[in-house]
């Protein structure tokens, strides 16, 4: 695995155990030489995981729009900045540069990116691994939401366990670099 797209909050939540997971991911992606891209933006866990991953030598690719850009909304350091007109751009490229992808807690942002890239998984437009980091129990209304869609008939059962969760940084990479492997 040489990159994995990490989407995450643009605010910093308000506990500091999801920013700690942030600078743990940001570090654990910079041990092992996978580069980490992201949205591009300069505010909240999304900025704490940049530096993070920068500050211990990794390499950080940031994907936004030119809305954002004229706004002043992105990170002056990374290592590569692309610019792109529209958000659905923004999540083609995300989805074309990244082998695996990953959501920290964070608000629809986050939400609308994550389930879009799990469901072109489920129809088969790629079959690159997604997982959740699930800090602070943030996950478990959406891992309930998810259990119910089983369930009640609304969601196959490889569809839902296609996502890896852990609430460790270092044991969700390794699960991930697993799965890309042997997807
Ligand atoms: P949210 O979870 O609502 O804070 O939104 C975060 C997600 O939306 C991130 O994964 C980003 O890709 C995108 N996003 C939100 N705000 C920005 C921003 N200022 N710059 C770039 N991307 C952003």
């Amino acid at each position: 695995m040489k990159s994995l797209c990490v989407f995450l909050g643009s605010s910093q939540g308000n506990h500091p155990a999801y920013m700690e997971a942030a600078t743990a991911l940001g570090h654990e992606l910079a041990r092992r030489g996978i580069a980490c891209v992201y949205g591009g933006s300069r505010t909240g866990l999304m900025n704490r995981l940049a530096d993070s991953v920068l500050e211990a030598g990794g390499e950080v690719v940031g994907v936004t729009v030119q809305l954002l850009k004229d706004k002043e909304e992105f990170h002056r350091g990374l290592t590569r900045l692309h610019v792109v007109p529209t958000m659905h751009e923004r999540k083609t490229l995300m989805i074309e540069l990244s082998d695996a992808f990953l959501a920290l807690p964070g608000g629809i942002g986050t939400f609308d990116e994550f389930f879009e890239v799990y469901t072109l998984r489920q129809l088969g437009f790629h079959s690159k691994p997604c997982g959740l980091l699930d800090v602070n129990g943030f996950y478990g209304p959406m891992k309930l939401m998810l259990d119910t869609a089983e369930r009640e008939g609304f969601m196959k059962q490889p569809y839902r366990e296609a996502i890896a969760v852990s609430a460790d940084p270092s044991e969700l990479v390794g699960l991930l670099m697993d799965r890309a492997r042997h997807p």
